[in-house]
């Protein structure tokens, strides 16, 4: 039978299909015959799978996982293969906030590289706008300007904006992205009541929200929306990318990188740099630029120790 897998936790899957869901383990071949696999994980949320129910028509078992069609991952220092978040994706849906915590988009930017590399589109919504202040919504719609990405600035609180985030989510599965605390569920509650949240109150001493848990679930709303939520994902290591590659996931610098002088060109050192020129021409936005050269450098400095 085929189904598509809704929620992982731990060893454990569901397969959502026709005649509803299953409880499924992952087949012996799948669990070990991963060599040659960059992920560490054989399936998540998303995968198309291959599975048989066992006889008490409730528990099975996934024997295949279909070709993906985009999979979102994030790969940490130290570690050998790369955590498969979930795969089949429409978009990412990168949730951030004006003020506690304060706006972040540098977190932002890196998910915007894995995504453009993975082929999964991104969208950022930065909520509590009823904090922001004055100008700082213009500087995010104009620091990601060239980038193609959709900018959505809304308020849960006060439902500011948030009805222009549906006809972006209808139809699609999203996966949602944002450290704890932002306001990703009480934004996801006022969109969909029926999903009913639980919402953390920030902890005053840190700041910081609470830790919640890691497992990961699909929910399918009555639009059509189907919605990943990644609860406390935080961190975005891109160890993956060489540092010459990066460039090319920018796709603001795309259209400026033929009239470099080198090719390739990291837009760092060079001299006759068209990237450069636009940055200080104000044509590419200098945070932006900055950025891009922060995840230059934690790239080199993490290849250089590798290859030392
Ligand atoms: P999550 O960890 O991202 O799911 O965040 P929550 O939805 O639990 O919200 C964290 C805190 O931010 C709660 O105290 C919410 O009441 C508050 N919050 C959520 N959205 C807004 C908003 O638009 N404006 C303001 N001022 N506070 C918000
Ligand atoms: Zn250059």
């Amino acid at each position: 039978m085929n189904g598509v897998v809704t929620k992982v936790y731990g060893r454990y899957y569901t397969v959502t299909h026709d005649g509803g869901g299953c409880n499924c383990v992952l087949m012996g071949r799948l669990r070990l015959g991963r060599e040659n696999d960059r992920f560490s994980e054989a399936a998540a949320v998303g995968d198309l799978v291959e599975f048989a129910i066992n006889d008490d028509g409730e528990t099975g078992a996934i024997i295949s996982v279909r070709e993906r069609r985009n999979a979102f991952s994030r790969k940490d220092k130290g570690r050998t293969g790369e955590d498969l978040i979930a795969a089949n994706l429409d978009q990412v849906v990168v949730v951030q906030s004006f003020a506690r915590p304060r706006l972040n988009l540098r977190f932002v930017d890196r998910v915007l590289v894995r995504g453009v590399k993975e082929r999964v589109p991104v969208c950022l919504c930065v909520n509590k706008s009823d904090l922001a202040v004055e100008g700082h919504g213009e500087y995010v719609r104009d620091y990601y300007r060239d980038t193609g990405i959709p900018v959505h600035l809304v308020s849960a609180l006060t439902g500011d904006g948030v009805e222009d985030l549906r006809p972006q989510l209808s139809g699609r599965l999203s996966l949602f992205i944002g450290s704890s605390g932002v306001g990703k569920s009480t934004l996801l509650n006022r969109l969909y009541p029926q999903l009913a949240l639980r919402t953390s109150e920030i902890s005053a001493s840190t700041g910081k929200g609470r830790h919640t848990t890691t497992n990961v679930a699909m929910v399918t709303l009555p639009d059509g929306a189907r919605v990943i939520d990644t609860p406390g994902l935080r961190e975005f290591g891109l160890m993956d990318i060489e540092p010459r590659e990066l460039e090319g996931y920018f796709e603001d610098f795309r259209r400026h990188r033929q009239r470099c002088r080198f090719t390739p060109c990291t837009h760092d050192h060079e001299p006759d740099c068209r990237v450069k020129k636009m940055v200080e021409a104000g044509k590419i936005h200098e945070e932006r630029y900055i950025s891009y050269l922060n995840i230059l450098r934690s790239l080199q400095e993490y290849h250089d120790t590798r290859y030392a």
